[in-house]
């Protein structure tokens, strides 16, 4: 009896920060204090309100299957906001309804690859995305995107990988490096896509986050719309990580095979959550803006503490929840500066290597901390950081 190679597959390759994330664990269990900047996800809890709507849906009796894509009402209000937000025509036929961001991604994937194909992901990269793509029988290929380029993904590296692929992810405001992707950099992105006929996913699910400059759906550019997915989420901009609740905007051949997929997989999402999640989308740009205020709160307090540090470089942090910190000059890789920011100081930071070749040589601070504690902790990392030059 054997379990299929497939799932081994999942995990294979890549480095990973589960040692700091176990140690941190083992600590915080052991009574001590960490300063534990690992996670990301947002500090605040999802409103009341969102709960009474789920609640009140429930009672209502909205708790049986909802087979399909999603209740019509959810999908025309988020084919209204998508459309609003990037000016192309989306309808509730372009909408698909799933339980988070992670299952559009999978889903996109499983819809868009055979067995074998070739995919290209941007390196650095969100933990999931290459076992994601493995999952499906394809061959994950990260596209490296250079700190000199402030990780931006080149179209010129995108195009000497493309031979033979079929889709390319990408993701902006971008988890590990809070960086958000220029107009440049996105219409690079288009012209690689549509030279080589790939499908692009876009992973977008932090686009109520952008702190400097404005966040560009790719879908929005000239030839894209008939092949990109975007993969959206309320788990970041509404604070709903455990509700489960997020969708994929394409077109409507791939929508329906997302659907059939569905059919056989999640059967949907809970009709009183997809209620709760109308009622979010309903009351406007408050909430969202209240989720996303203490990270942008966050990133200015740590730019104004690494103003004139010598041992770590931050590369501008223009949106979502995270930075990442240059930490070369200390002579440390990101995983031998994280293990010993854990034992000195008892601060938690992921090595940017867990999330590909390309972050090596950096660490990722998730602003997902109260401002006294985080502002404490980013100032003793930066110490920590000048002491090794130091000495
Ligand atoms: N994409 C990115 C870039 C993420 O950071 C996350 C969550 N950390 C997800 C997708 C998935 O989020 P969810 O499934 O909660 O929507």
């Amino acid at each position: 009896m054997k379990i299929a190679n497939r799932i081994g597959s999942i995990t294979q390759g890549g480095g990973d920060g589960w040692g700091i994330y176990y140690r941190t664990r083992d600590l915080l269990e052991a009574g001590e204090r960490v300063l534990n900047l690992t996670i990301g996800e947002p500090d605040i809890k999802t409103a009341p309100e969102i709960f009474d709507a789920m609640r009140e849906s429930a009672r209502a009796g909205n708790t049986g299957y909802t087979f399909g894509a999603g209740k019509a009402a959810l999908r025309r209000a988020i084919a209204d906001r998508v459309q609003a937000r990037t000016g192309i025509a989306t309808g509730p036929e372009n909408v698909i309804v799933t339980p988070g961001g992670q299952a559009a991604l999978f889903a996109a994937h499983m819809a868009l690859l055979d067995a074998g194909d070739r995919a290209l992901f941007c390196d650095p990269y969100y933990a999931t995305y290459p076992g994601t793509i493995r999952a499906t029988g394809a061959v994950a290929v990260p596209v490296p995107c250079h700190p000199e380029a402030d990780f931006q993904p080149l179209e010129a590296d995108i195009a000497a990988h493309a031979a033979g692929a079929k889709t390319l992810l990408i993701n902006t405001p971008n988890n590990p490096t809070g960086v958000v992707y220029s107009r440049a950099t996105l219409e690079g992105i288009a012209r690689a896509a549509i030279a080589h006929d790939l499908w692009l996913i876009s992973d977008e699910v932090y686009d109520t986050q952008v702190w400097q400059g404005e966040h560009l759906s790719p879908r929005a550019l000239p030839g894209m719309a008939e092949r990109t997915v975007v993969i959206g989420s309320m788990s970041k901009s509404h604070a709903m990580t455990g509700s489960r609740i997020g969708w994929m905007v394409g077109p409507e051949p791939v929508v329906e095979a997302v659907n059939t997929l569905a059919t056989n997989t999640t059967y949907g999402v809970a009709p009183f959550v997809q209620d709760a999640a109308l009622f979010a989308l309903n009351r406007g740009t408050g909430t969202e803006q209240a989720v996303a205020a203490p990270f942008r709160r966050r990133r200015d307090i740590a730019l104004a503490r690494l103003r004139g540090a010598n041992a770590v470089r931050c590369v501008p942090p223009q949106g979502a929840m995270y930075l990442m910190l240059d930490i070369r000059a200390t002579g440390l890789d990101g995983n031998a500066f994280a293990a010993a920011l854990l034992e000195q100081e008892r601060i938690a930071v992921m090595p940017g290597e867990s999330f590909g070749a390309a972050a090596a040589g950096h660490v990722r601070v998730a602003m997902t901390i109260a401002d006294e504690a985080f502002d404490e902790a980013i100032t003793r990392l930066i110490a920590f950081a000048e002491s090794r030059i130091a000495g």
